[in-house]
């Protein structure tokens, strides 16, 4: 039998492989790097395929797929969503994705991408605020202290200049979790027993909390002006955090609008109620934050070209580390129509008819 060629081999990166990964550039240098990519990303917006993300929702969660492609390259993710799982020890979001080749159709990478979708849900909600969070910002409040909060922490820190954090989460033992793992890199960190107490002269309020409902984490007499909101636990039909009343109030900036009105804050606003979408921001069709008092809401639920800046972006980092195993993922006969006459060839010594009709005792 012939080794497949270069092509049909796919470089798969593990969960380890990931860790390593992120360990070998450092946590906020990737998170920095991977924002850049976000943003060079939404800078061409126009080039992309774009799509609502193909959503299959069930009684506990939801499953959904997310594609697109620059033409050059596609790349599409995996993710779930089923808030129940921390109670039986799973993790509440998982993924992994593909990026392949427009030209041939052949995928180019396979990856893990549960920690690689905490990492970019960070950094662009950090590329986000650098636009609409008032200038010289300092205090965070994080509500919801889970899996993503950390990654949100860092890279706030990384990209705007967070050096000072209020917890809160109605699991104390989560802030209390983030609080051990976050100590010692830069950042003044204070637990906070309500909601209310989190968001007291905090610059931005970051809501990342998972419950499949209509929850009301913020409601409006805690949001004062001039507040930058980065709403990140709403991402699914009937799963909100904020109140009615503080969208009314504020600026709304989305990723891709007919996804965010399926999936974000604004689920419970009229179809037509105006927002922005990002990358008219950040190619400067319309300005982002205008005065001091203004607030500004980045609704984020998650947009496919994320995870394709993600997939574009550790393709890049791998060559030379030797942090990826090959997989032997594509069939790749010498002659491509004689698919057949490969899987005959590769029939155990007792012949093809054997092989053809199995082995197997019934
Ligand atoms: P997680 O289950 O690890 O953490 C969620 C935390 O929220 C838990 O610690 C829980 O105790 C806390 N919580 C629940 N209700 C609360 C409330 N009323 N007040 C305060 N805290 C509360 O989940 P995660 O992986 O950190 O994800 C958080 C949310 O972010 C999920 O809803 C997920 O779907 C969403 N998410 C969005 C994006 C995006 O791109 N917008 C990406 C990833 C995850």
């Amino acid at each position: 039998m012939t080794a497949p060629s270069r092509l049909a081999i796919v470089p798969f990166v593990s969960v380890d492989s990931m860790m390593k990964l992120v360990h070998a550039i450092g946590v906020e240098r990737f998170l920095t790097e991977l924002a850049a990519y976000i943003e060079e990303d939404f800078r061409r917006w126009e080039r992309f395929d774009k799509t609502p993300r193909v959503a299959s929702h069930s009684h506990d969660g939801v499953i959904e797929l997310m594609p697109t492609s620059d033409g050059h390259l596609y790349g599409f993710k995996y993710v779930n969503g089923h808030p129940k799982n921390t109670r039986e020890g799973l993790q509440t979001v998982t993924a992994f994705g593909v990026l392949a080749d427009v030209g041939s159709g052949y995928p180019m990478l396979l990856t893990e991408m549960t920690i690689l979708t905490a990492l970019r849900t960070a950094a662009t909600s950090a590329v986000a605020a650098k636009y609409l969070a008032p200038k010289g910002s300092r205090s965070m409040a994080i509500i919801g202290n889970g899996a993503q909060s950390e990654f949100q922490a860092l890279a706030f820190k990384a990209l705007t200049g967070i050096d000072r954090l209020r917890l809160y989460d109605i699991d104390r033992t989560a802030s209390e979790k983030c609080a051990r793992n976050l100590a010692g890199l830069g950042m003044d960190i204070t637990i906070c027993s309500s909601g209310q107490e989190a968001v007291e002269g905090a610059d931005i309020i970051t809501t990342v909390t998972a419950d499949k409902q209509y929850a009301t984490i913020l409601t409006d007499n805690m949001v004062g002006s001039g507040v930058h909101i980065n709403a990140v636990g709403g991402d699914c039909p009937g799963k909100t955090e904020l109140h009615r009343d503080i969208l009314l109030r504020s600026d709304i900036f989305v990723e891709f609008a007919p996804q965010t009105r399926i999936e974000g804050e604004i689920q419970q606003l009229a179809p037509d109620h105006p927002v922005t979408e990002l990358w008219q921001v950040m190619t400067g069709k319309v300005e982002g934050r205008r005065t001091a008092q203004q607030i500004t809401l980045f609704d984020s639920v998650g947009f496919a070209t994320e995870d394709f800046s993600a997939l574009r972006y550790v393709r890049d980092q791998l060559q030379g580390t030797g942090l990826y195993e090959e997989l032997d993922l594509l069939a790749d006969p010498d002659e491509p129509r004689d698919l057949f006459g490969m899987l005959l060839r590769a029939a155990p010594k007792n012949g093809p008819v054997a092989a053809v009709q199995g082995t197997r005792t019934p």
